[in-house]
């Protein structure tokens, strides 16, 4: 548990009946950043908001707001996530997303299936992917780790991830 967590919680006491659903997500109190989102029609509504679900929260308990935007939306993005129907094999294999982190705006690509069109395990592949965005490399093979080449169902960022985020954070300009 955060720190935070236990403060927040510790509010939530005395502020009888004024915590509610707050208390489960408090608001990240480090930087704000703001991310381009372009979907393609491939990718069911649930399984997108599901990602973009998932990353929010894993970068919130990091102490980032993430803040998905359109293409109308207002300001431009350091970081651009696109959701897109399918990426070409690598070394003859179907992969679900890739990261291209030193180009600027910075990009991730999602895919929603193989090039055959079979749907793909996507493991907070969203969360993965923004990660290597915010400098993170993979995790060894097999272990238990967001940052497994395979990802992590259920995993948050560590510690010292989470750190490593939130450094690079800084460097972007803040959202409004
Ligand atoms: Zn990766």
């Amino acid at each position: 548990m955060f720190r935070s967590d236990v403060l927040w919680a510790a509010l939530c006491v005395t502020l009888i009946g004024g915590c509610g659903a707050v208390t489960a997500s408090p608001e990240p109190s480090g930087p704000a950043v703001s991310v381009l989102v372009q979907t393609s029609s491939a990718w069911p509504a649930g399984a997108l908001s599901s990602q973009l679900g998932t990353a929010r929260k894993r970068f919130g308990e990091c102490g980032i707001a993430l803040r998905f935007v359109d293409q109308d939306g207002p300001a431009a993005s350091s970081y651009d996530l696109h959701f897109v129907a399918s990426l070409e094999l690598v070394d003859g294999q179907a992969v679900e997303g890739r990261a291209f982190a030193l180009r600027h705006p910075k990009r991730a690509e999602i895919a929603w299936a193989a090039p055959d069109g079979t749907p793909l395990d996507h493991k907070q592949t969203a969360a993965h992917e923004l990660g290597h965005l915010f400098g993170l490399g993979h995790a060894p093979l097999h272990s238990i780790n967001l940052m497994a080449p395979h990802g992590c169902e259920l995993c948050r960022f560590t510690p010292r991830q989470c750190r490593i985020i939130v450094e690079n954070a800084r460097f972007v300009p803040l959202a409004g």
